[in-house]
C-alpha cells in the first residue's frame, strides 16, 4: 500500500482504534515508570543525533531553512529539553509535601504528580521538529501515551517525523498520524486526556470546541502581532541586529514570536530604518533574494497571503526597503514599510513573513495604547535604556512573554514558561512547565485514627458551630473563646 492510500485510510474508525490501543498500553502501566520515560527520552536524543542530516534536508525541502537554524532551533532546543528532563525528572516525579490546616489536625498532605493518560499533540509547519518534539517529550516525561499529528504543510518533515518516531520510539505508547484536516478531524472526535495544539487561532477554536465535547483540557499555542517598541536612547546597531535576528533570522519571519511590527517615534524612525538597512545588508548582502541564510515562504498560499499585504493601496507606497518577490521560488525579500496606517490590512492580521511595518507615534509612551488596543500578543519587545520606562512596559503591556532589549531569546530560558494569553493562547510549556502541562497534581491528605474530635459530628450545638468556624479560619483565639470562654 502506497503512502497516499495509507493516509486516506486514516478515518474515524482508525482513530478510535488507535486511541483504544494506546489507552490499553497506558492502562497496563507501560508509560508510567521512571525507567520507561528515561528510555524514551534517550531514544529521542539518539534519534536526533543519528539523523541530523536527514532533518536538515527535510527542512531544506519544506522551507529552504538554513542548516544553522535547523541545528540550533529545531534540533538543539529539543535536545536541550531532553537533557533537562534526564537531569531533573526524578525530582519532578516526587510527591511534594504541603502544609495542612488546623481543621485537619493531625494530618499530612502531598501533591502527587500523575500522568493524564493518552494525549494528542497537533503541531504547525514553521518549526515542524521543535513544535512536534518539544511537547511530545513533555508528554513522555510526564508518563503519558501520545499521538503526534505533524503539519501537512511541511510534508518532508511530517513524513520524516513519522518514519523516525516509528523506528526509534516505543510505538505501543508513541505514535504519529500524518495528514491534514480530515485526519485531524478524525483524531479530534476521540476522547483525549489533553490536547496540545500549536497553530492559528481559528483552528484553535475548532480544537477547543472538539475538546469541550469530552471535557478535555487544552493547551493552545497560538500567535498574534508581536510588537517591538524602540526608544530613541538605544544602542542603535545592537538593537537593529537583534530585531533582524528575531524577524528575518527566524525562518524569515515565519515564527510565532517574530517581531510583527515596530513602534517608534516620528523623529527616530528614519535613524532606525537606516540602521536596519545597514545591518540587513551586512547579514544578507545586496541581493537578499539569493541569500542562503533566509528561509523561503512555505507555499504559494502563504506567498499570496503576504503579497496581498503589500498590494494594499494603503501601504504600497510605504516600502522603504526590499519589496522584491519571486513567486516561482517562493521568495520575498526582507521588506520594511514606514509610517504604515493602523487601519491597513497588514496591521489587522498577523504577518508571519518577511514584512516589517513601522508605526510612528509622537511620544514613545503612546506605544502602550497602540499595543493594548489590539488583541494580546504572544510576545512584546522593548528597546530602551530608561529603567522607569522598562518598569512601565512590564506593568502595562499584556502579552504571553516580554523581552527587554532583545527579541525571541526568552524562548531559550527553560525556567520561563512559553505560551500566550488571551488571543495568543492558553497554557505554557518548556522545562518543567512541559512536564506540568501533561501532569495532574493529585491532592492527597493522610489522616490517622487519633484526634477524632466530636466537634464535627451531630448533634450540632452553638459551641460546636463557633469552634468549627474558628477551626476552619485557623483562629486559635476563636477556639479558646468557644472552648474556654476566653474574652
Ligand atoms: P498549520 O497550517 O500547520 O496548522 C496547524 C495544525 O492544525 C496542523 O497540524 C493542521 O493539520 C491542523 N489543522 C489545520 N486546519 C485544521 C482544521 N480545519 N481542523 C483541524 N485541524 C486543522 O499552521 P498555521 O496555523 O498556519 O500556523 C501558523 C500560526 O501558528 C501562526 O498564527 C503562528 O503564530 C502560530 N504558531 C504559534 C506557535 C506557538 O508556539 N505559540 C508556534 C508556531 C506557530
Amino acid at each position: 500500500m502506497g503512502e497516499e492510500s495509507k493516509k486516506v485510510s486514516f478515518d474515524g474508525e482508525a482513530a478510535s482504534l488507535l486511541v483504544k490501543e494506546l489507552r490499553g498500553s497506558f492502562n497496563y502501566g507501560t508509560a508510567r515508570s521512571y525507567e520507561w520515560r528515561v528510555s524514551q527520552v534517550k531514544a529521542l536524543l539518539k534519534m536526533l543525533d543519528e539523523n541530523e542530516e536527514q532533518i536538515i534536508d527535510a527542512l531544506r525541502s519544506d522551507l529552504a531553512k538554513p542548516p544553522l537554524e535547523t541545528v540550533v532551533y529545531e534540533i538543539g532546543m529539543v535536545k536541550n529539553s531532553c537533557e533537562i528532563i534526564l537531569k531533573e525528572l526524578k525530582q519532578w516525579m516526587m510527591p511534594e509535601k504541603v502544609k495542612t490546616s488546623l481543621a485537619t489536625f493531625p494530618s499530612s498532605a502531598e501533591l502527587v504528580p500523575e500522568p493524564l493518560g493518552v494525549v494528542l499533540v497537533i503541531s504547525a509547519w514553521n518549526y515542524p521538529f521543535l513544535l512536534s518534539l518539544d511537547p511530545v517529550v513533555g508528554a513522555i516525561a510526564a508518563g503519558n501515551a501520545v499521538v503526534l499529528k505533524p503539519s501537512e504543510i511541511s510534508p518532508a518533515s511530517s513524513s520524516l517525523l513519522a518514519e523516525l518516531l516509528g523506528k526509534y520510539m516505543d510505538n505501543s505508547c508513541i505514535r504519529v498520524v500524518e495528514g491534514g484536516v480530515d485526519e485531524t478531524t478524525a483524531l479530534l472526535r476521540q476522547k483525549w486526556d489533553k490536547i496540545f495544539y500549536t497553530g492559528n487561532g481559528n483552528v484553535g477554536r475548532i480544537v477547543m470546541t472538539a475538546a469541550a465535547k469530552h471535557l478535555t483540557p487544552v493547551v493552545l499555542e497560538l500567535g498574534g502581532k508581536s510588537p517591538v517598541v524602540v526608544d530613541s536612547n538605544v544602542n542603535l546597531p545592537v538593537s537593529a541586529r537583534r530585531i533582524i535576528a528575531g524577524k528575518w533570522g527566524c525562518n524569515n519571519g515565519q515564527a510565532c514570536i517574530s517581531p510583527d511590527y515596530v513602534i517608534t517615534t516620528k523623529d527616530f524612525a528614519p535613524k532606525l530604518v537606516d540602521a536596519l538597512k545597514t545591518e540587513l545588508e551586512n547579514f544578507f548582502g545586496k541581493n537578499p533574494m539569493e541569500s542562503q541564510d533566509l528561509s523561503r515562504i512555505v507555499n504559494s498560499h502563504h506567498f499570496a497571503r503576504l503579497i496581498k499585504f503589500l498590494d494594499d493601496d494603503k501601504v504600497s507606497s510605504k516600502i522603504v526597503y526590499g519589496g522584491e518577490k519571486d513567486e516561482s521560488k517562493l521568495r520575498i525579500a526582507p521588506t520594511i514599510l514606514l509610517d504604515v496606517p493602523r487601519d491597513s490590512l497588514i496591521m489587522s492580521e498577523e504577518i508571519f513573513g518577511p514584512l516589517l511595518p513601522i508605526i510612528t507615534v509622537n511620544k514613545v509612551e503612546e506605544s502602550f495604547n497602540v499595543i493594548n488596543s489590539g488583541t494580546k500578543p504572544l510576545a512584546a519587545y522593548l528597546f530602551t535604556t530608561n529603567e522607569k520606562f522598562k518598569q512601565e512596559f512590564v506593568m502595562n503591556v499584556s502579552a504571553g512573554g516580554l523581552l527587554i532589549n532583545d527579541t525571541v531569546l526568552h524562548l531559550a530560558v527553560p525556567k520561563l514558561p512559553f505560551g500566550g494569553v488571551g488571543d495568543s493562547g492558553m497554557g505554557g510549556y518548556h522545562g518543567k512547565f512541559s512536564f506540568d502541562a501533561f501532569t495532574h497534581k493529585k491532592a492527597v491528605l493522610y489522616r490517622g485514627f487519633t484526634g477524632d474530635a466530636s466537634v464535627r459530628y451531630p448533634p450540632y450545638t452553638k459551641t460546636k458551630q463557633s469552634l468549627m468556624k474558628a477551626l476552619i479560619g485557623g483562629d486559635i483565639l476563636g477556639m479558646g473563646r468557644a472552648l474556654f470562654g476566653w474574652s
